[in-house]
């Protein structure tokens, strides 16, 4: 039994386009009972909303089937049984997660954790606030290290370019969770229920998902569908230093590769 992690964004959709063989590719992982999770860096969505935005775009998966960073920084913040306090910089998606493992967000006493991911009314004020707690002993934790983002209007900047600022002005790296983080790879390879040499991680980012996929000890495949293209792939594979087992045009061509991968 194989079971898969597979990346979204560059992967089954581009915004609000999905990607075409994304529909027929995960109906080919239902009807043959492979073990699948789609993990994302994203904090800002919920499991559900994620599975919604999907069935827009004709794809159907269970709210189950998703896992985001804000739910294995909640899980992480939950094993380091370092209190429940927490600081949050982010958004509708952390926030509930992390609710939902029992962490009381910004009450009145000094925080355990500040725990920060992409805040699309991040402040000056904000970042003050946030330094400070810091400063003043609570752990950092970062939902994902992505600098840059797509969006429909051209690339914007994600939670890694806010941590950097944090970073600056307190002297204190955070603890990383988003892929390629070894962190929420092993947490999703755990739901899986499968050894790490039995998971494929699939993306479209050699720095992101391909990584995380190989210090994790899984097999990788990179499709060409989003920050990886046919015209960079060589660069971008050279410059991050890791090779995926397999480079596919799309999800379709991923099936048919690994078809014979497996036979072999
Ligand atoms: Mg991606």
């Amino acid at each position: 039994m194989k079971g898969f992690l597979i990346d979204l964004d560059g992967t089954l959709y581009r915004g609000h386009e999905p990607i075409p063989h994304a529909d027929s590719f995960i109906r080919w992982l239902q009807q043959h009972r492979m073990p699948y999770l789609l993990v994302t860096n994203n904090s800002s969505r919920t499991p559900e909303q994620v599975a919604e935005h999907l069935l827009e775009l004709g794809i159907e998966v269970p709210a189950a089937a998703v896992y985001t960073s804000s739910q294995a920084a909640a899980k992480y913040l939950t094993e380091q049984r370092g209190g429940s306090r927490v600081h949050m910089v982010g958004e509708a998606g952390l926030r509930i997660a992390l609710e939902a493992s029992g962490f009381a967000i910004d009450g009145t006493t000094p925080p355990d954790y500040v725990v920060q991911g992409i805040d699309r009314s991040f402040s000056y004020e904000k970042l003050t606030e946030a330094v400070r707690h810091v400063k003043a002993g609570a752990t950092y934790v970062l939902t994902n290290p992505d600098r840059m983002l797509p969006s429909d209007g051209g690339l914007m900047p994600g939670a890694g370019s806010l941590a950097a600022s944090i970073t600056a002005a307190s002297g204190v790296e955070p603890v990383v969770i988003g892929k390629p983080s070894p962190i929420i790879m092993a947490y999703a390879i755990e739901r899986l229920g499968l050894p790490a040499a039995d998971v494929w991680v699939i993306g479209d980012n050699v720095y992101t998902d391909i990584r995380g996929g190989v210090v994790s000890g899984c097999r990788t495949a990179l499709v060409l569908t989003g920050v990886a293209t046919a015209d960079n792939v060589h660069e971008q594979v050279a410059s991050a230093g890791v090779t995926p087992d397999l480079v596919c045009d799309d999800l379709a061509h991923f099936i048919a590769q690994f078809s014979a991968f497996d036979r072999s």
